[in-house]
């Protein structure tokens, strides 16, 4: 290397230094909690090894056990492949579409960052980074991004023009524990659950202790920005999904991972819209201890589509529901999966967060794309 290449390689080097210096600055202490994955694709794109039509994946529990016409498990038309269409991410949640730009959005909790999949080419870019350690992501009527903040121990929504508008970051004088997830209503009221995965310890946000009394699940009133509890009787409240007709709401808990006696299920409430109240909580399905749910997401027929992971291989992936909780089918993933959203431009593809990639598969169904 003669002198001059080698001043060039240094003060590129030293210039790198400086800008992760700098970069690193403004993220602490919100939560740059690991060095970033590699690049390098870990795992291959495109439909999974051994695929073949129909794919054993998309598993149907109903008799018969055809892949094409109405009796059908929903999940596919027979003729597709689960695809696992990103990957070399350390931990992913909380997937929202944009149709708007055919786009995925995506946290990836431990690398502080959230990322953005263009479904028209693939390309995978960086959208915001620090993210404050963000995990649930969805949309608003109005197409604004609402995002929950582990680190930020906050929920807030990325204005049309870019600024960030904090929603709730504090109940009662006291700061919230870590949201995790959450749902906007259509008269724009904004519900989200608070469990304490968040500050548990440094990995996925910052750890601290909770000034909170209970896990709860909130609502923010779309005129006053009030905030209120909707249900405190939570071990650990996670995923949300309204049904389509907004008469129902689905939510997780994912208690399981406190304490083996504690709940891995979903529960359903009777939703009074206008009164911001629920009622009549039912457990609507149990998952198979020791794997929890962590995502959903309804189809416009209101049949429920759950993550799963954590627990046997076997059960990782995704599991659909009639709205009478009568399981239809499994939608088997190669990674722990926690949440979940149909995208598309007909609404039709399911995108699965699994650990370190993003998986696709065509449904014979529509999303709600209620957030
Ligand atoms: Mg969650």
């Amino acid at each position: 290397m003669n002198r001059r290449a080698f001043l060039a390689t240094t003060a590129a080097a030293a210039a790198g230094v400086t800008m992760t210096a700098a970069s690193a600055a403004t993220v602490t202490p919100f939560g740059q909690t690991g060095a970033p994955t590699p690049s390098t694709a870990p795992l291959p794109l495109g439909p999974l090894p051994g695929s073949r039509y129909p794919d054993s994946r998309l598993e149907s529990l109903k008799k018969p056990q055809v892949s094409f016409g109405p009796s059908g498990f929903p999940a596919f038309a027979g003729t597709m492949a689960v695809e696992r269409v990103a990957t070399g991410f350390r931990w992913a949640e909380g997937p929202v579409y944009f149709p708007a730009g055919r786009y995925v959005l995506f946290s990836d909790i431990p690398n502080n960052r959230i990322m953005r999949f263009l479904e028209d080419d693939g390309h995978v870019s960086v959208f915001r980074q620090p993210s404050m350690n963000s995990n649930g992501n969805t949309i608003d009527r109005e197409g604004r991004l609402i995002t929950c903040e582990h680190s930020g121990r906050r929920v807030t929504r990325a204005e049309l023009d870019g600024s960030i508008t904090i929603i709730a970051d504090r109940y009662n004088g006291k700061k919230l524990n870590s949201p995790n997830d959450a749902v906007v209503a259509a008269d724009g009221s904004i519900w989200f659950c608070d469990p304490v995965y968040g500050i548990g310890g440094f990995y996925e946000g910052i750890k601290a202790e909770p000034e909170q009394e209970k896990h709860n699940v909130y609502r923010v009133d779309p005129k006053s920005g009030d905030i209120k509890i909707v249900v405190d009787d939570f071990v650990e409240p996670n995923g949300l999904c309204f049904s389509p007709d907004e008469k129902k709401l689905y939510i997780c808990d994912t208690g399981f991972t406190d304490g083996p006696d504690n709940p891995s299920h979903i529960r359903v409430f009777d939703v009074d819209l206008g009164a911001g109240k629920l009622s009549n909580s039912k457990v609507f399905a149990d998952m198979p201890k020791p794997s929890i749910t962590d995502g959903l997401r309804c189809d416009t027929a209101g049949r429920l589509w759950c993550s799963v992971g954590w627990g046997d291989p076997n059960e990782d992936g995704v599991r659909c529901y009639t709205p009478d909780g009568d399981l239809l089918g499994k939608i088997h993933i190669p990674e722990t999966v926690a949440n979940l959203c149909f995208g598309g431009q007909q609404r039709n593809r399911l995108y699965i967060r699994g650990s370190s990639s993003l998986y696709a598969v065509y449904t014979s169904v529509q999303g709600a794309m209620k957030p």
